[in-house]
């Protein structure tokens, strides 16, 4: 019987062991190592992050879940990959710390196949002063973190009830950040609970972001649709944040943020302070890289993983300038060049270079987003990459292909309290990647491209975090559920 270990059970991970099993029933043992105890709807610690949601409306226990589906649960964190395995196992396998008793021992788990789905290490440590770890903004990437940003929220907003002003600054703490659209959906939810508590006009609210125009997303913008007409994201952002009075501060690297003030340099290679009272800044990512050796104990981590720790699929690396940069040059079926039973999904593997054009300011600084891997597409790669598998398994050829430039994403900001009290800006676009030879005019699908503002993106949005923690479950019929 073939054996199946995934690395990470989050939106790509937990996925993708979900259908291995659906697919390939008792042919194939799925394992799944993840350090927490519990799945996270991420897209919706948004909401925990100005305390419209409680921290277990966010988190599913996966023990059940997995005893319910014949997955063999680990309770870890992977630390080593033995692709071709060692002199005293001939099998590939991976070690890992157990991180439910806090074990120091490196236990190895063996695999015929290997899904690397670990996403983001949170690098809080590239920018001074930044995080809620010993620094001093808030994040909204964990439950954890979502519940301290809502605590020093509402303190802000009991202070501006009492008369006093303040400064609220939302967005990306560092030159190189992705996720955009979180921050974006932030600054809205956190207008909105301004407004609700009937003290907007007490606050200076700032989106800050490494983004050289709104709307870019890390995407290089698209052109939308808009109640039948087209636009730029550019514009369509521009017009949310005049409306919502949100002021923002654009192509900018936040370098250091102390208790009361960050200090930031724009594109144009300008210095700049600015004090606040309240800043939720998001940290930039880098992979959860895992010390890789070779059969002879040689170290290979860096034929496996990029510098950035992401690991190196079936991409095209060479360095190309952006004028020859390709849909082609993104992975299909993200598979690991040297070892073809490795694969990495969602947002562990390294994308073949930005989406958004790369500026640096004068000083040399680079202050440009990484490209998203949102969680559309990044269940989606752990659905067909479990397709893959259980093919090859199965004796069937085929091997389907899900490449950025063909997949779609949605953002969804979303900022409300009930189905009559709320609004949203929802953005659609397909595909993430532009493919000017499909699309010669502006490299995306003018019919699946567009935008809308109101409640029903609320609606929706509400009904999405319904729908896929049912998914999430494995409750009944869960595999008919799109991602
Ligand atoms: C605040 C916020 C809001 C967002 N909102 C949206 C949204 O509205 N829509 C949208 O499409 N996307 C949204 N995203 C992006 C979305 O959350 C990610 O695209 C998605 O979670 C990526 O899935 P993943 O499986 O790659 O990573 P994750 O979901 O982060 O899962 C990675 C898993 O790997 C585990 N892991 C880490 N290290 C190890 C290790 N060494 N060994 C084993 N396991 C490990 C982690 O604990 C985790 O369980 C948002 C992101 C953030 C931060």
């Amino acid at each position: 019987m073939k054996k199946i270990l995934v690395l990470g059970a989050g939106i790509s991970g937990h996925t993708a062991a979900m259908f291995l099993k659906r697919y390939l029933g008792n042919k194939a043992t799925v394992t799944v190592i993840s350090p927490a105890a519990n799945y996270n709807w991420i897209p919706s610690n948004i909401w925990v992050g100005v305390g419209k949601m409680a921290e277990e409306d966010v988190k599913v226990p996966l023990a059940p879940i997995y005893q319910k589906m014949d997955i063999h649960f680990i309770q870890g964190k992977a630390v080593e990959l033995w692709p071709e395995g060692n002199e005293s196992n001939s099998k590939p396998f991976v070690k890992y710390l157990r991180t439910d008793i806090n074990s120091e021992e490196k236990i190895a788990e063996d695999y015929d196949y290997l899904i690397h789905a670990t996403g983001p290490k949170l690098n809080f440590e590239a920018t001074p002063g930044l995080g809620p770890h010993g620094g001093h903004s808030v994040s909204v990437c964990t439950p954890d973190h979502a519940i301290e940003a809502s605590r020093q929220l509402h303190a802000a907003i009991q202070e501006m009830k009492n008369g006093k002003r303040k400064t609220l600054l939302v967005g990306t703490g560092h030159g190189t950040c992705t996720c955009e659209g979180a921050a974006f959906e932030y600054v809205f939810n956190v207008d909105f609970e301004l407004r609700e508590h009937g003290v907007r006009h007490m606050a200076d609210l700032y989106y800050i972001t490494n983004e050289a125009a709104l709307g870019d997303f890390g995407v290089n913008g698209m052109h939308l649709k808009v109640g039948g007409y087209v636009t730029s994201s550019k514009i369509f952002a521009e017009s949310l944040y005049l409306e919502r009075e949100v002021k923002y501060i654009l192509g900018a690297h936040v370098s250091k943020v102390e208790k009361d003030h960050i200090e930031y340099e724009t594109l144009d290679g300008n210095q700049h302070k600015l004090n606040f009272d309240f800043a939720m800044l998001l940290p930039p990512f880098k992979g959860n890289q895992l010390n890789s050796f070779a059969k002879n104990g040689e170290e290979i981590t860096s034929k496996l993983f990029s510098p950035a720790g992401f690991m190196k699929v079936d991409a095209d690396y060479e360095p190309k300038s952006v004028d020859d940069w390709s849909h082609e040059d993104w992975p299909k079926h993200y598979t690991c060049p040297l070892y073809k039973n490795i694969f990495a999904i969602g947002i562990a593997f390294a994308p073949p270079h930005q989406i958004s054009v790369p500026r640096k300011s004068p000083n040399g600084t680079l202050i440009t987003p990484a490209p998203p891997r949102t969680g559309m597409p990044s269940a989606t790669m752990g659905r067909v990459v479990a397709k893959n598998i259980a093919n090859q398994i199965n004796g069937i050829s085929e091997q389907k292909t899900c490449s950025m430039a063909e997949l779609g994403a949605a953002c969804v900001a979303s900022a409300g309290s009930s189905f009559f009290k709320g609004t949203a800006a929802t953005i659609v676009m397909s595909p993430i990647v532009p493919n000017f030879s499909h699309f010669p005019r502006t490299g995306r699908d003018d019919n699946e491209t567009y935008g809308e503002i109101g409640l029903a993106g609320h609606w929706l949005k509400r009904i999405l975090h319904t729908v896929f923690i049912y998914k999430a479950k494995a409750n009944p019929f869960w595999w008919i559920i799109p991602e």
